[in-house]
């Protein structure tokens, strides 16, 4: 019997999108898996070294001890530290590396899933770039999708303005994997909000 596979999910820090004074403001949620491997997901902006390393250190945890980092997608306030992370392989939406080695498999072009371990995987869900990927994590307490941008924060269920304003490279697209994650999810973290539990009639819509 293969031992359990501890899996805890800390959002180190909730994304936010806002005007402020005439100024568009927008930072990611990050998210780190502490588990068997450990993993960071969205690093934020290049200016948040310093904010990082510090909610890492509060976790007890140092950046060599992070084996994957996942960007939910290329986009600048998604992969600004990512530098840190010199030990881990970089899953940069669907581009796979570590140092210059790229990796061939899994194919996320063809919707293959990268498998992490039994609890965790990486799937592609494009909609918002083309290349866009979520993390998919089995817990004690349900089933949770980090989803980077696929969903903008919670109000977007209900205000589809608010993820088709925020940017997206195919609304078709992006529309079929927002519904396959709100059937497979009981919670979210959005790109750009605080986690949200899945309303339960989401699950049941067609
Ligand atoms: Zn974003």
């Amino acid at each position: 019997m293969k031992p359990n596979i501890e899996t805890q999910l800390k959002v180190l820090f909730e994304g936010y999108s806002k005007f402020v004074d005439g100024k568009y403001l927008a930072n990611c949620s990050c998210v780190l898996i502490k588990s068997t491997p450990n993993i960071v997901i969205d690093t934020l902006t290049s200016w948040d070294d310093e904010k990082l390393l510090s909610a890492l250190k509060e976790e007890n945890i140092s950046c060599d001890d992070i084996d994957y980092v996942v960007c939910t997608h290329g986009h600048s306030d998604h992969v600004g530290c990512n530098h840190l992370f010199k030990k881990a392989v970089h899953i940069v939406g669907f581009s796979i590396s570590h140092k210059d080695c790229y990796f061939t498999e899994p194919d996320f072009h063809s919707g293959e899933e990268f498998v992490i371990n039994r609890k965790v995987k990486v799937i592609p869900t494009p909609g918002h770039t083309l290349q866009d990927v979520s993390v998919v994590v089995d817990t004690d307490n349900g089933v949770v999708a980090v989803t980077g941008d696929l969903f903008e924060k919670f109000e977007d269920l209900e205000d589809a303005g608010i993820w088709k304003s925020a940017g997206s490279d195919s609304e078709e697209l992006q529309e079929i994997n927002r519904r396959k994650i709100l059937k497979l999810a009981d919670f979210i973290v959005p790109g750009h909000g605080p986690m949200f539990k899945v309303p339960q009639h989401f699950k049941e819509a067609d």
